[in-house]
């Protein structure tokens, strides 16, 4: 009989970006749904750890998480305020250690991503990481968990079995719904972490203005940008401040997040004009990221295979390119408007401010 554990953490102040009022980051309350459907699925008991500040904060998480019906641990402390590798990793392993897991499924946030595989070692387990999904097996005999995940840029999926407890998977983001259940008065069980010397002070934290922040994991949208925003236009002029312009303002009015082909986030270092708010961090496909959002909208972007492999899970994608004979109207999006992106963007933007106002 497996015994599962979800791990989870209260959300930083520049974690949460908007304000949503939640006290445990996304990524956790989509690990609390992974946890409860096996669970349900194995018949299996359920436990939560909570990596919180302090006792308030763990219980107002705890009273979040109570109509799952699990039982409750908490690891909290001005130590665990701030993520740091000695105190989280003492967190996660008495946290482990406590439930007596032999499943322990945790968001593949850059907090815990940090420390699981440590942890794992500590308890003598085994660490798989991007884990997208969860299933139970059809082998006859006995019940086997899957899990899967991809390899080689999302091009090949695998299915994994393990014998060796405790298993830790890391969940990526964005591939479970987060667990909303109604909030109600929780029993929670305080655990004490052996926490080492420390050596590593936390003096604080720097992070982009609101306004800079153009990667929105979140966000229902994903806009790509292509290279074609500072390629010379009709006139023969390039018009890099104006495209600019007007990308700023959508991601400002539509709450998008923002990508990018290689090619436009590459002219950087070639010379050419520059968008300067992008960075090799937007950019999407073979050489990186593959995001995922309900919707994508590219633009100026030619739909080359390598930029379309970012496009793998994001569920319906439109582009507005010039060329008829791109890439995306041979079949890689679901609509394509043959039209220029400035004149485009620019209505768009004046449609969404207006239906705004
Ligand atoms: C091994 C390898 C790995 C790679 N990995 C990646 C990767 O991870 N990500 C990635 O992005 N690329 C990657 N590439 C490069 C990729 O193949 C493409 O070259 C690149 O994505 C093209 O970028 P683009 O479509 O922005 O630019 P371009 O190919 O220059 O296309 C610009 C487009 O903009 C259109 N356009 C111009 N003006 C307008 C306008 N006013 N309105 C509308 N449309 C307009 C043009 O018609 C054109 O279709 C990789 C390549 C290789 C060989």
């Amino acid at each position: 009989m497996e015994t599962i554990l979800v791990l989870t953490h209260t959300a930083l102040s520049n974690e949460t970006g908007a304000d949503t009022g939640a006290a445990l980051t996304r990524a956790s309350l989509e690990a609390m749904t992974a946890g409860k459907e096996l669970a349900a699925q194995l018949s299996a008991s359920l436990t939560i750890g909570i990596v919180a500040p302090d006792s308030v904060a763990a219980s107002a998480a705890a009273s979040s998480l109570a109509s799952a019906g699990a039982r409750l641990l908490a690891v909290s402390g001005e130590p665990f305020a701030q993520p740091r590798y000695a105190s989280d990793a003492a967190a996660l392993e008495a946290l482990a250690r406590t439930a007596n897991a032999s499943i322990i499924l945790a968001p593949a946030s850059a907090r815990f991503a940090r420390v699981a595989a440590g942890v794992a070692h500590r308890l003598g387990g085994f660490i798989d990481t991007h884990i997208t999904g969860l299933q139970i097996g059809t082998a006859p005999g006995a019940e086997s968990i899957e899990a899967t995940r991809w390899f080689y840029r999302q091009r090949v999926e695998a299915v994994l079995t393990r014998d060796v407890r405790p298993w830790f998977l890391l969940l990526d983001a964005g591939t479970h719904a987060a667990f909303a259940g109604e909030s109600a008065s929780a029993q929670v069980e305080q655990v004490a972490a052996q926490i080492p010397a420390l050596r590593t002070t936390v003096s604080g934290l720097r992070s982009p203005a609101q306004g800079a922040q153009t990667i929105r994991p979140d966000a229902k949208l994903l806009f790509v940008a292509g290279a074609g925003w500072t390629k010379k236009q009709l006139d023969g002029q390039a018009h890099a401040p104006e495209a600019g312009d007007l990308i700023l303002a959508f991601l400002r009015v539509s709450g998008a997040s923002l990508g990018s082909s290689k090619s436009l986030v590459d002219q950087g270092g070639e010379g050419q004009p520059v968008l300067p708010f992008l960075t090799h961090l937007n950019q999407i496909g073979q050489t990186g990221s593959t995001p995922r959002h309900a919707k994508g909208l590219s633009t100026c972007c030619h739909g080359e295979e390598p930029h379309v492999v970012g496009w793998r899970f994001i569920a319906q994608r439109r582009a507005v390119s010039l060329d008829p004979n791109c890439g995306w109207t041979r079949g890689k999006a679901d609509v394509v408007y043959v039209a220029d992106a400035f004149q485009v963007m620019a209505k768009l933007n004046a449609l969404l401010e207006a239906a705004k106002a």
